[in-house]
C-alpha cells in the first residue's frame, strides 16, 4: 500500500548538478503525490551513518550514486537478483523496516533501447566500450535479454573482471575483447554502446570509435547525455544509423525506482520533458555537466 505521503533521497558525492530530484518531483507533483526528493551530500566514511540516519527519519528509500554503489550493496539487509549479481546498488527501498537494494541502471539503458530504437537485443552481438560501473548493469541486463556482449576497455584486466563476474548470468553470453581489435571487430556487431565519459567536457570533441566502422544496420548508442547529441551520435545520425542517446536510460532508471518506491508507473514523458528542458538550459547556459 502507497503511503499518502513520502520522502526519498539521493546520496552521493558530489550531487550538487544531479537532474534527479527535479525528475522526481514533478512526477510526484505530476501525480498528485505529496511526496518530496532531495539530495545529500554525502562522503564515503559518512555512508554507513547517512543510510541510517534516512532510516530512522522515516525515508522511503534513496537513489545512491557515485561513489556509493558498492559500498551500499554492504549496508542493506537484502538485494534483488541484478544488484547483487551486478555487485552495486542504486536504489533502495525501506520495506517494513529491512533496507531492500536493487539496481536499475541495465533495465533502465534496455527499456530506452527499445523504446527509441525498437532493437529486441535477444539474438545480438553488442560491442560495449568501457568496463565501469555503467557498463556492468548495461552488460547484465543485455545478458538477461538473450545478447552476446563483447567487452573493450582501455585496460584489458578491466574488461576481463567484468567478463568474468557476469559469465553465469547468461542466457546471453559475455566475452572481453582487444581493445586494439575493435575497429575489425566493430563491423560484426548489431549494436555499439558506448559507456566512457569520452563525450563529455573535457572530451566534447572525442569520439571513443568511429561509427563508419560499423555496419550500415547497426545501432549506435551512447549513454553520456550531457551533451544529449553526443559527437559519437551525430556523426553515426549523419552516416545514417540509428542511434540511442543517453537521456532515455536516466529516465528509465529513475521510471524504475519510482516504481519501487510508490508501487505506481512512473510518468515518463513528463520526467524526460524536464531532464531535457534542464539539460537544454544548461547548454545554453554554457553551464556545468549534469
Ligand atoms: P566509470 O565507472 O568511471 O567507468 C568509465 C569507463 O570508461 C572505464 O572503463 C574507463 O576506463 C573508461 N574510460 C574513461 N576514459 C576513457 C578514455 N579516455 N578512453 C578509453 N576509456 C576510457 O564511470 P561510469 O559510472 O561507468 O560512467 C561512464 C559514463 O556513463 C559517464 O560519462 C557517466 O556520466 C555516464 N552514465 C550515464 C548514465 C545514464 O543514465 N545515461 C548512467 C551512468 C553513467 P579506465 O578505468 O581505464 O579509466
Amino acid at each position: 500500500m502507497m503511503e499518502v505521503e513520502g520522502r526519498v533521497a539521493l546520496i552521493g558525492h558530489p550531487v550538487g548538478h544531479s537532474l534527479s530530484p527535479a525528475m522526481h518531483n514533478r512526477a510526484f507533483e505530476k501525480l498528485g503525490l505529496a511526496w518530496r526528493y532531495s539530495a545529500y551530500e554525502v562522503r564515503p566514511k559518512d555512508l554507513p551513518a547517512a543510510m541510517e540516519g534516512l532510516l530512522a527519519l522515516g525515508f522511503r528509500g534513496w537513489n545512491v550514486t557515485i561513489p556509493h554503489k558498492e559500498a551500499a550493496c554492504r549496508l542493506v539487509d537484502e538485494l534483488s537478483d541484478e544488484a547483487a549479481e551486478i555487485g552495486a546498488v542504486n536504489t533502495v527501498s525501506v520495506q517494513h523496516g529491512r533496507l531492500v537494494g536493487y539496481n536499475t541502471d541495465g533495465w533502465g539503458y534496455v527499456q530506452s533501447l527499445k523504446e527509441e530504437t525498437g532493437m529486441a537485443p535477444e539474438g545480438k552481438i553488442c560491442a560495449l566500450i568501457g568496463a565501469g560501473g555503467a557498463a556492468r548493469g548495461i552488460a547484465h541486463a543485455l545478458l538477461r535479454e538473450g545478447a552476446d556482449v563483447w567487452v573493450f576497455a582501455r585496460r584489458s584486466e578491466q574488461a576481463d573482471r567484468l567478463a568474468s563476474a557476469l559469465r553465469r548470468v547468461g542466457p546471453g553470453r559475455i566475452d572481453s575483447r582487444e581493445w586494439g581489435q575493435l575497429r575489425r571487430r566493430l563491423g560484426d556487431v548489431n549494436l555499439c554502446v558506448n559507456a566512457t565519459p569520452i563525450g563529455m567536457t573535457p572530451h566534447r570533441d572525442a569520439m571513443p570509435f568511429d561509427p563508419g566502422w560499423t555496419r550500415e544496420d547497426c545501432v549506435i548508442s551512447d549513454i553520456v547525455y550531457n551533451p544529449r547529441e553526443t559527437r559519437l551520435l551525430r556523426k553515426a545520425r549523419e552516416l545514417g544509423r540509428a542511434t540511442c542517446d543517453g537521456v532515455g536510460m536516466f529516465v528509465f532508471q529513475g521510471a524504475a525506482a519510482f516504481r519501487i518506491w510508490t508501487g505506481l508507473a512512473a510518468p515518463v514523458p513528463a520526467m524526460r520533458e524536464t531532464v531535457e528542458e534542464l539539460l537544454d538550459l544548461r547548454a545554453a547556459e554554457g553551464g556545468p555537466d549534469a
